[in-house]
């Protein structure tokens, strides 16, 4: 065991959340409290071919396997190093073709069961407070539909992997993936585009707030911890586990659905930014208290019918979008958090259709509020001043497109630290454009 994080922070037991992480000093905004390289991730398929499969990172001219041709590497270096992982997939992926489609989950559970017969009962350097066998598993706690989903990816595991993998027995298998399911990360870039998913069991000791002193980002495949506000020793650090956006009876809903528990932080119990989060447009004749309920409502199903219509035409995607946004429109004002997430993805939806004007406008109705309503650094606000700047660059806005660069970069260098590829990149975009 290590006893205190080398790093400055160390597990400690949090008084009605179980094991925590706390500071053993103090760290300021933009200080890296914790890195952790992953015990085990995946590149999701749609970024093949843009992202090295081995180390994750975003290059020009990567190499194919010569083999299955599907995955993509910097050097052989890379290439070797993942071989362990990518030969579950490599001779499979050649032999189903287009059939080949276990899911994100399965794919990174095939890739833990490989990696933990690998190390046995080695403690990896991914594990220095927490190994992966502690996780959480929250088994009691799994309701029917997420019990059938979790056998239908046991079966697909079988189906896909059984060549190169043991298998541990079937309730090994449940207690494997309901860990995966409440501790594994999402991998995002600096646009908040989806790379891939995997497990940081250092990572997963961090307890949430809707109100979080740090933020976890990704270089590469090693997740980095930084303060994004003053921490003082022997406080317990928290990250978010979900969007920030929402008011307080949603997130409360979107925790216990997805991690069990109930958040009790400042944020939920003083519920103090969620009248604004809720804004109603202002008329000489203010809405009754049933109409504003029922449009709470129409925006709630809004965001689930949207979610479920995301493989339909873009523009259909669009015109789901305007009309919610013309219905919603009536009583709710333009800040208020449901117009800004059907704002949000009629931007996203304009982008794909390389409607830039269109993904312009969207983009500058939301990040006004979108400060308003996300902590001081949010990666949902720099994503969107990120887009916002290229667009701007790409429309030959040159002035403002800096502008909008700049205030991305002034939440980058805290949250990914000035050193970060990311970071890098845009300074020396937006510094040649001056
Ligand atoms: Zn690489
Ligand atoms: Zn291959
Ligand atoms: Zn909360």
């Amino acid at each position: 065991m290590v006893p205190d994080g080398k790093e400055g922070i160390e597990k400690f037991q949090s008084p009605g959340k179980g094991r925590g992480l706390r500071a053993c000093r103090r760290f300021a905004a933009g200080d890296l409290a914790l890195s952790c390289p992953a015990y085990a991730c995946v590149l999701t398929v749609g970024e093949r071919g843009g992202h090295c499969e081995g180390c994750l990172s975003r290059r020009e001219g990567l190499s194919k396997c010569g083999k299955c041709k599907k995955a993509f590497y910097c050097n052989v270096d890379c290439q070797r190093g993942d071989w362990s992982m990518h030969k579950l997939e490599c001779s499979a992926m050649c032999a189903y073709g287009e059939k080949w489609s276990p899911s994100e989950t399965v794919r990174l559970a095939a890739r833990i069961i490989a990696k933990k017969q690998k190390t046995q009962l080695e403690r990896t350097v991914s594990e220095k407070m927490m190994l992966v066998s502690e996780l959480e598993a929250h088994l009691d706690k799994l309701g029917n539909e997420k019990k059938e989903m979790m056998e239908a990816d046991i079966a697909a595991l079988h189906h896909f992997y059984s060549k190169h993998l043991d298998f541990p027995d079937h309730d090994s298998l449940i207690h494997l993936f309901a860990q995966v399911n409440c501790n594994g990360f999402t991998i995002e870039d600096e646009q908040l585009s989806h790379l891939g998913s995997a497990v940081f069991p250092d990572v997963a000791l961090i307890n949430h707030s809707c109100c979080p002193n740090v933020i976890v980002t990704y270089r590469g495949i090693v997740a980095e911890v930084r303060a994004v506000k003053d921490i003082s020793p022997g406080e317990e650090i928290f990250t978010s586990y979900i969007d920030l956006l929402y008011p307080t009876e949603d997130r409360i809903e979107r925790l216990r659905d997805s991690y069990y528990f109930t958040c009790n932080c400042t944020e939920c119990s003083t519920k103090a930014k969620d009248k604004a989060k809720m804004k109603i447009r202002k008329l000489s004749t203010p809405p009754k208290q049933e109409v504003i309920k029922d449009m709470l409502r129409y925006g709630r199903n809004a965001i689930e019918d949207f979610r479920k219509a995301k493989h339909t035409k873009n523009i259909l995607l669009l015109l789901i979008c305007e009309l919610s946004l013309d219905k919603m429109g009536l009583v709710f004002d333009d800040t208020n958090v449901y117009i800004l997430h059907m704002m949000y993805q009629a931007m996203g939806v304009c982008l794909f259709m390389e409607d830039w004007e269109g993904a312009l406008s969207y983009g500058e109705k939301i990040v006004g509020p979108y400060r308003l309503h996300y902590p001081a650094y949010s990666l949902n606000v720099s994503s969107v001043y990120l887009k916002l700047g290229r667009l701007c660059l790409g429309l030959e806005k040159e002035v403002q497109g800096v502008k909008y660069l700049k205030k991305a970069m002034a939440i980058m260098e805290v949250v990914f630290g000035k050193d970060h590829p990311y970071h890098k990149e845009r300074m020396t975009n937006s510094v040649q454009r001056l």
